[in-house]
């Protein structure tokens, strides 16, 4: 009996120092993040409350100029442009000559996200999520980060001439759906909701910019 306790307090002991360097491995983790990310992220200080747009990679800067205003007009947050991330190499995939949206919001969610409202990665390649042959954006449910891709957002990706407008209210579009899914919404019926699942452009243009009465209800602001 007693040798079975001993035993068991063995065992405890060695859980207990494994526990120990969990935690300070966790600990030192996080102090990476803190040491490195917060300011670097967004600018100066990330602003408490504000919605932050992170360009990926190299992203044109008039479609960054236009959507922090748009998107105050659906959201009641003040919309900002942050500093932008190096381009994610490290998501792409030669097989496919695309980019792994998954593996980007996670670069994403390595960011301090302590003060942000939410973070929307705005990324000018075309992207993919196993599953599926593209994404136009990808969502935390509930997180605190969502990301869009803009290629397949403009006429000329499908030897279309080129609408300005056209492509801006997309991905003004695509960007209130993922921010959607951060403050808890899922797909809607509607076909005009914004959050109404895009399974082509066609369903994109069809919608409209704006959550319908339903959605808005189940918004936590
Ligand atoms: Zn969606
Ligand atoms: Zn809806």
């Amino acid at each position: 009996m007693k040798r079975a306790i001993l035993i068991w307090s063995a065992r405890e002991l060695v859980f207990a120092i494994g526990m120990v360097r969990i935690i300070s491995l966790l600990g030192l983790i996080m102090a990476f993040h803190l040491g490195h990310m917060p300011e670097a992220s967004c600018g100066k200080r990330p602003e408490t409350g504000t919605i932050y747009l992170v360009p990926v990679g190299k992203v044109e800067e008039e479609v960054l100029l236009y959507l922090p205003s748009q998107l105050e007009k659906i959201f009641p947050f003040p919309v900002k442009v942050g500093e932008a991330l190096p381009h994610p190499d490290y998501a792409y995939n030669k097989t496919r000559g695309q980019y792994k949206s998954d593996l980007i919001l996670r670069g994403l969610q390595e960011l301090d996200l302590e003060r942000a409202k939410r973070i929307v990665g705005v990324v000018d390649l075309d992207l993919y999520t196993p599953g599926l042959n593209f994404v136009f954006g990808q969502a935390l449910i509930r997180g605190k980060t969502c990301l869009i891709a803009l290629p397949r957002l403009r006429q000329e990706f499908y030897g279309l001439a080129e609408n300005k407008k056209l492509y801006y209210e997309r991905a003004v579009k695509e960007a209130a759906h993922e921010l959607g899914h951060t403050f808890g919404l899922s797909h809607c019926k509607r076909p005009e909701c914004v959050m109404h699942f895009s399974n082509s452009l066609y369903d994109t243009d069809r919608k409209g910019r704006d959550f319908c009465r339903d959605c808005r209800r189940k918004l936590p602001f």
